[in-house]
């Protein structure tokens, strides 16, 4: 059977683009007989507080998006990310480092993605132990995963294929930081793996991400989802909607319209009803289609 999931990281209300999210996420499990899991990715204690969560819960409820299950949340599972990470380190696959961004920024030999971002050099990948042990001895590391040449290519469920060389694109990356918190790319492939999802529907920002993630289920010797990542929502003039458009915070949008209105205006947006008259999204199961949905950016003004 398809599990889906909701991962909402309760760091501040929902927000448009959320609901786009998990609206697409249940509509695509649903209606493929499948169930929805819920999961809090709460990792950053600091922003993620109870209050959010609770409130995350009551939107998603509001919205009609009832999830089947629910995996316990990400700040309560250190000590399974941190088993999953003694076991890449004891195959060697993991090393510290204490490279700060700046030495990264100014290391001579740092090469560049071809988004412009500083690709870590490996500066700290060949230490001896000797080396390890006294660097240690003064300063907490970060944990790197060492990534191998080669291409990872997938197709998405949406997009379709999609390749990236991780040494060349990303190089070794962190997954867990000094402060001990862990990466989201361990903490979301480890629950993912738990709970047997088997489909991941998220923003089409998430879709260079996705190689780190297919390596790590590689490494851990886990089949991956099927990934659909979905086209962003956009002002009528096309710029990004983010979460400073305070106006499509959901406590504001609950003020100005039913939950009927904004699924109806969402599944018009998306492209899977004619018209945007309300409808549940209970209604919208058997209308749901991924050869409906745009791949281009939706512009939407409510
Ligand atoms: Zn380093």
């Amino acid at each position: 059977m398809e599990l889906g999931r909701f991962a909402p990281t309760p760091s501040g209300r929902m927000h448009l683009g959320n609901v786009f999210s998990a609206l697409m996420a249940w509509l695509s499990a649903k209606s493929a007989g499948g169930e929805v899991l819920l999961r809090i990715e709460d990792l950053d204690t600091v922003r993620c507080t109870a209050q959010n969560t609770a409130l995350l819960r009551d939107d998603l409820r509001w919205l009609g998006l009832r999830w089947d299950r629910e995996q316990p949340c990400q700040s309560s599972q250190g000590a399974r990310y941190a088993a999953i990470l003694e076991e890449l380190r004891q195959r060697g696959l993991v090393y510290p480092c204490w490279c700060s961004r700046a030495d990264i920024e100014h290391a001579a030999n740092a090469p560049h993605a071809s988004d412009g971002h500083t690709v870590y050099p490996g500066t700290c990948r060949a230490l001896s132990e000797e080396e390890r042990a006294e660097r240690m001895a003064k300063k907490t590391p970060l944990w790197r995963l060492r990534v191998p040449d080669g291409t990872v290519s997938f197709t998405d469920g949406h997009f379709g294929p999609y390749r990236e060389n991780l040494a060349v694109e990303c190089g070794d990356f962190i997954l867990r930081r000094a402060d001990g918190i862990f990466a989201y790319q361990l903490a979301v492939v480890a629950d993912d793996i738990a709970a047997g999802v088997t489909q991941v529907v998220r923003g089409r920002d998430l879709l260079p991400s996705t190689p780190r993630q297919l390596l790590l289920y590689r490494l851990l010797d886990a089949a991956p989802p099927q990934y659909y990542h979905i086209p962003l929502l956009t002002a009528p003039d096309g710029r990004r909607l983010s979460k400073r458009d305070r106006d499509l915070d959901l406590g504001l949008l609950r003020q100005r319209f039913t939950a009927e209105e904004l699924i109806g205006r969402l599944a018009h947006a998306a492209g899977l009803t004619d018209t945007d008259r309300p409808c549940t999204a209970e209604a919208l199961i058997p209308a749901f289609s991924w050869d409906k949905v745009p791949r281009e950016d939706i512009a939407i003004h409510l």
